[in-house]
């Protein structure tokens, strides 16, 4: 029997392909999870091959950690010092623009990375520590970018970041995948999202609430930054229209609501 891996619930439906959507809480995922292998090959070269793959693509982010960078601070009151820790940091990207843009002091910025490549990058940027040699209680800003959704133990995971988190700390969880908004629902297998093995499985913005819940963090608040994205196109609106109206569309575009991007303290 399928089992749910987010709520244990065994009523299943197929959502596309061998992704199956839990009637009970909507979560998505493929069964089985890729093995462990797949995984591992996967991601072995993951910063050479795809993160640091194209030079455009690398601008394009550059200008959405500045635009996650301000939101950030424009959602904490007092001015954001650190020690930051970002997990799954690549090769320290968004630590480069907390640094540049945010106001963090290099030596109070820290990040760890599962890519040997950009574990080196990380170290070279003075950036790089160990996720579990960081004490509890000492971050004052925790990062998880484009990363929960890799995650097949999510829940193990997030126990051991959110306990990193200081008293008055806040958890940043951002770039991930929301499996609620409307293209992603209508377009499935061709939602510019949806891609084995990395992104397995597809939570929505309730279910992170959820699992945050459970480790007694509550939104502080959450924001679509579609609409000053770089990947926002004049022909969004076109395809995502011909698509409702059965039309041939490029249904791999970036829209609304499409991704997260949500901040969480604890209760
Ligand atoms: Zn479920």
């Amino acid at each position: 029997m399928k089992i749910c891996r987010f709520c244990q619930g065994s009523d299943l439906k197929i959502w596309t392909g061998n992704y199956y959507r839990c009637n009970d809480c909507l979560y998505i995922c493929t069964v089985p999870v890729p093995t462990p292998t797949e995984i591992s090959n996967h991601y072995a070269h993951y910063h050479e091959k795809n993160h640091q793959a194209s030079e455009v693509k690398n601008k394009a982010r550059a200008v959405s950690y500045i635009q996650e960078v301000d939101w950030i601070k424009s959602q904490i009151t007092d001015p954001l010092e650190g020690p930051v820790f970002d997990y799954g940091a690549s090769g320290g990207y968004f630590l480069d623009a907390l640094v540049e843009h945010g106001g963090i002091k290099n030596v109070r910025a820290f990040g760890d990375d599962l890519s040997i490549g950009a574990v080196e990058t990380l170290t070279q940027k003075g950036y790089h520590l160990s996720v579990d040699k960081v004490g509890k209680g000492t971050m004052n800003l925790v990062v998880l970018r484009g990363v929960l959704e890799h995650l097949v133990d999510f829940r193990a995971l997030l126990k051991q970041l959110t306990d990193l988190v200081s008293e008055e700390g806040y958890f940043f969880i951002t770039a991930t995948p929301d499996s609620s908004s409307t293209v992603a629902n209508l377009y499935r297998d061709e939602w510019v999202q949806h891609h084995y093995p990395s992104h397995f499985q597809h939570f929505s913005a309730a279910l992170v609430d959820e699992l945050f819940a459970e480790l007694n963090f509550v939104l502080a608040d959450h924001v679509d930054l579609y609409r000053d994205s770089v990947y926002r196109s004049d022909q969004d609106n076109e395809n995502w229209l011909s698509s409702v109206h059965k039309r041939d569309s490029q249904k791999r575009h970036a829209y609304w609501g499409s991704m997260m991007t949500r901040l969480y303290k604890r209760a």
